[in-house]
């Protein structure tokens, strides 16, 4: 049979999915063919199936890398409930469990082996593996090789030896890291040369981008929460381990379902937390960017970060984590002028070398430039990443709110005189003043009531003035002293001050505007008495079997049932997500509380 026909009919039968998305396919041909290939798609793109479904139609075993144990388990669980033969194989595994893999693998039952990178590289492992029919390695998260990534893990550096022990496998790394230097790298340290390259558009079009400027973060956060996420599971990202606790706690007392989460805290707790966040619904997990990677939970309505990012890359990366199925979501993040300081302070403050230091200023400079933008955010955020948009994507906040500007010109350089005349070394809050015209202690004190600067300022409000040397700092026409906050002005400010050379300054929106009624029109109402009724028959399914409710069925299987009301196991069959499988597994009991309306009794 025609192999393309015969990849469909797995993602049918087994994934119970209509059609392939994107490059799906095409990677899949490659695969059956013997050919190498780097897979770069966002993150829910659906880099899985790219090798699961060669995985099923190759003879041998698949054998899959990946760098998170959760990770692994998660798939594992995944593939199970589609009747997959899958294991992995990692250190946390007791002797008994490890030994049960073991016998699977020389059994040749598997179809999929996932492992982890130091346990394949053992010497013993790879010996072993060589004498048996493997179907394709895959090198999951693969920018893990890239020592300048934030995912960086020393063992990924040993994988180019695959090729070596194992000539004639096919190779498939792949990857949510979009951008060129990381492309390179996993080309050259894993030995793909050869390999084609399928370059998906880095496009989330389900992810709302909404950027606000931070005044009080847990206050904008419960705003935004309240405005159409209660019911909904989100990640809330702070910088700081103290932050995260403390956010947490506040959130709880707020009526949040909020748990931390950071690599400091006792392990047992964490998982715990991370436990109940992938298997129970609303729950809001407050974390520092530990958290995530390896997270494949489908129904994140909502990614939050509370504190600036370090890169475009990590923001886009982290924000993806919302989403995956494809559903509304919501990617938030509020930012001011003290996290700029404050992460410039860190990347000075660093061990690391200068050139390194350099690129990470770039990169936040970047960061920043697309906090100020008055540009559609999309077509900033996919630019940066080698992607293009045409812009006016209809779905982030600069395209449904337009930003207004203003010719700050006049201002800016009322500004940059109040900085130089004060001495270079005083706040915002005190050059406020001085332009304001406030007579505070400490203007009367310095005696600046005196400077030809006082009071020129009157036209705009504190909060006006606050904005715009906000934009001075971000822009780098003035500098902040890193010790003491204090400001001073930069070279580039020059022309400003000549007159040379105008500014434009964004209107901040006062606050974040209130979501627009008809924001989730695909998801049913809440209270919709059958919805919930579909939920809770799916959560007492993961119960029993002890796995995450998604695993069971998505969101959007439940919403076609919901639509489609099937009453026959051929009906239902139709649906989206399910599979031969589960309509083995679960038909029956659906379809029973589709006609009577009854919760399900296990
Ligand atoms: P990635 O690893 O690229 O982040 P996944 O492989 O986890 O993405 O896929 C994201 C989600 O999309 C999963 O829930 C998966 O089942 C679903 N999916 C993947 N391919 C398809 C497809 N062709 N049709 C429908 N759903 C798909
Ligand atoms: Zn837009």
């Amino acid at each position: 049979m025609n192999e393309t026909v015969e990849a469909i009919m797995v993602l049918r039968r087994v994934f119970g999915y209509p059609a392939f998305r994107g490059d799906q396919e095409a990677v899949i041909r490659h695969v059956l063919e013997d050919g190498d290939a780097l897979v770069l798609m966002p993150t829910g793109g659906g880099k899985s199936l790219c090798f699961q479904i060669p995985a099923l139609l190759r003879p041998g075993m698949a054998v899959v890398i990946s760098p998170l144990i959760a990770l692994m388990r998660d798939q594992v669980a995944a593939l199970r409930q589609l009747g997959v033969a899958a294991a992995a194989l990692h250190s946390n595994l007791s002797p008994g469990e490890s030994m049960e893999v073991l016998r699977q693998v020389e059994e040749g039952t598997l179809n999929l082996l996932y492992v982890s990178p130091e346990r394949l590289l053992m010497p013993h492992t790879l010996e072993w593996l060589k004498g048996r029919p493997l179907a394709l390695f895959a090198i999951d998260e693969a920018h893990c090789v890239s020592q300048w990534g934030h995912d960086f893990r020393a063992e990924y550096l040993g994988l180019g030896v695959l090729h070596d022990h194992f000539p004639g496998v096919p190779r498939l790394a792949l990857t949510a890291t979009a951008d060129l230097p990381t492309r390179a790298e996993i080309i050259k340290r894993l030995g793909l040369e050869g390999a084609r390259h399928f370059i998906s558009s880095f496009d989330r079009p389900n992810i709302r981008y909404r950027i606000i400027i931070k005044e009080r973060p847990l206050e904008q956060f419960l705003q935004f929460w309240r405005a159409g996420h209660t019911k909904d599971t989100g990640i809330v990202y702070r910088l700081s381990r103290k932050s995260v606790e403390e956010a947490a706690a506040w959130l709880e007392r707020h009526g949040v379902r909020a748990l931390p989460y950071h690599a400091g805290m006792d392990p047992e707790i964490r998982t715990r937390n991370q436990d109940r966040f992938l298997r129970e619904e609303g729950i809001v997990i407050v974390a520092t960017i530990a958290f995530g990677m390896g997270i494949d939970k489908p129904d994140v309505r909502f990614v939050a970060h509370l504190d600036l990012p370090k890169s475009i890359e990590a923001y886009y990366q982290e924000t993806g984590r919302a989403g995956r199925d494809g559903l509304p979501a919501d990617a938030f993040l509020t930012y001011g002028m003290e996290d700029v300081v404050q992460l410039r302070k860190f990347i000075e403050s660093s061990e690391a070398g200068e050139e390194f230091k350099r690129v990470e200023h770039h990169k936040l400079d970047a960061l920043v430039g697309m906090c100020e933008s008055v540009a559609c955010r999309r077509s900033v955020l996919l630019h940066h990443l080698g992607d293009r948009h045409e812009g006016q994507c209809g779905n982030c906040d600069t395209c449904l709110e337009p930003v207004e500007t203003w010719d700050g010109t006049e201002a800016a350089r009322k500004a940059l005189s109040a900085i130089h005349r004060t001495g270079q070394r005083f706040g915002v809050n005190h050059l406020t003043a001085v332009l304001r015209g406030d007579v505070t202690d400490r203007v009367l004190t310095l005696q600046h009531d005196k400077l030809s600067v006082f009071g020129i300022g009157r036209e705009l409000n504190a909060k006006q003035w606050r904005s715009l040397f906000r934009q001075l700092v971000v822009t780098g026409l003035a500098n902040v002293d890193l010790s003491h906050g204090g400001l001073h002005l930069d070279e580039r400010c020059r022309p400003v001050l000549r007159g040379e050379q105008e500014v434009r300054f964004r209107v901040d929106p006062n606050e974040s505007p209130p979501r627009k009624k008809e924001r989730k029109p695909e998801i049913p109402e809440e209270g919709d008495a059958m919805w919930e009724l579909l939920k809770a028959t799916r959560m007492d399914l993961a119960k029993e079997q002890q796995v995450p409710p998604y695993v069971i069925f998505h969101d959007t299987t439940l919403r076609e049932m919901l639509e489609q009301r099937p009453t026959t196991l051929r009906e239902l069959e139709r649906i989206f997500g399910v599979g031969r499988r589960k309509l083995e597994r679960y038909g029956e009991i659906f379809l029973k509380v589709l006609r009577t309306g009854e919760p399900y009794r296990p």
